[in-house]
């Protein structure tokens, strides 16, 4: 049944390249990707954030097959996609009532609540934790997607493990091609960083990743939010590895957006730049994010730009640090986890 559903998904998509991708979902599409869900397939869908690899949360077997796709490692729990505001307290216990002030203020958008879990949800999912995160995104084919499904969607971001997040349809088709069974074109990700995921199992409430929303926003909603420090043993989320959003070509970052970097003879050097930078001639390739060196934009733009430097052959890159201020915060959350040591 499913591969005929994928069959069929592939011949309705328009050519990119010697592969397929579907073109500008439109209702129909989003129709037939529902339908795929529904039999325990695997669709890439937009959100406001990054694109998802999406599959029924109540389907064991399409839920193994995110893992098997991304080659993720079964420790790392998803996120489950709802597209009603009701749908949280079927799937988790929501006592708290800071979580309904921040679900009635921030949903749909760019945050995710860890909370205590439902004892019928599937281990998978939250790879046997007693808890569950919970998401409600702002991009109307992933609310229409998850409406049409009828079912919670399971997703985590549409990439090989590790590697840098997808922001455009044509990224998931190059790291996971032909694997997915449709995906489902929405243009790029306006926010463009992953979700902020705030926790709410020990009492108080606790910032586990940074991300498109800043704490201070949600601070200003309910108060005080617990900022611990990353320790290398312990993540404090499972997905947390101190690697992640990796490039293939060694990266580095530097101390401040007026370091120069070390050059080494021979070697073809790329920058990653927050605002047009200096000495431009010492690069082979540059990619600046915001020439107005706002950081909203940086955002927006931020992996798209790191996988061009990815995808040109350089020997090494460096990247200029942001602001830690608002958005600011989730970027360099990513650049600390893709840089490696200089030497
Ligand atoms: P992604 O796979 O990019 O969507 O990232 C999802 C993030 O949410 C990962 O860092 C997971 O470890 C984290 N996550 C999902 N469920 C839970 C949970 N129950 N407790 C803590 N972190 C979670
Ligand atoms: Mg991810």
């Amino acid at each position: 049944m499913k591969r005929i559903a994928q069959v069929r998904g592939w011949e309705r998509l328009g050519n990119m390249g010697k592969r397929k991708v579907l073109v500008a979902a439109n209702i129909e599409h989003i129709q037939l990707a529902a339908d795929i869900i529904r039999r325990g397939g695997l669709i890439a869908f937009p959100t406001e954030t990054v694109y998802g690899l999406g599959a029924d949360m109540w389907n064991p077997g399409a839920i193994a097959n995110i893992f098997k796709v991304k080659a993720r490692p079964l420790h790392d729990p998803l996120i489950v996609h709802i597209a009603e505001k009701e749908t949280l307290n079927e799937l988790a216990l929501t006592e708290d009532p800071r979580i309904r002030l921040l679900s009635d203020v921030f949903w749909p958008g760019p945050l995710t609540l860890v909370l205590p879990r439902k004892p019928d949800i599937p281990d998978l999912i939250t790879a046997g934790l007693p808890t569950i995160a919970i998401r409600m995104p702002n991009h109307p084919v992933a609310s229409a997607l998850i409406r049409n499904a009828g079912t919670p969607i399971a997703a985590p971001s549409a990439n090989p493990f590790g590697y840098v997040s997808p922001t455009a349809a044509h990224h998931v088709l190059e790291g996971l091609g032909e694997q997915v069974d449709l995906i489902l074109d929405g243009g790029t990700c306006s926010h463009g960083v992953e979700s902020t995921i705030i926790s709410f199992t020990n009492g108080s409430p606790t910032l586990l990743r940074a991300g498109s929303l800043s704490v201070e926003d949600l601070e200003e909603v309910i108060g005080p939010i617990m900022r611990p420090g990353f320790s290398e043993g312990r993540p404090l989320s499972p997905g947390r590895l101190a690697r992640h959003y990796a490039t293939r070509t060694p990266l580095h970052l530097l101390p401040t957006s007026e370091a120069i970097p070390k050059f080494v003879p021979g070697e073809q050097t790329g920058l990653l730049a927050f605002a047009p930078p200096r000495g431009k001639e010492l690069y082979a390739a540059i990619e600046v994010l915001s020439p107005t060196g706002d950081v909203q934009e940086a955002a927006h733009n931020f992996f798209a730009a790191l996988r061009r430097l990815d995808n040109q052959g350089l020997t090494r890159l460096w990247a200029e640090p942001c602001t830690e201020e608002g958005i600011g915060m989730a970027i360099m959350d990513r650049l600390r986890r893709c840089a490696v040591p200089v030497g």
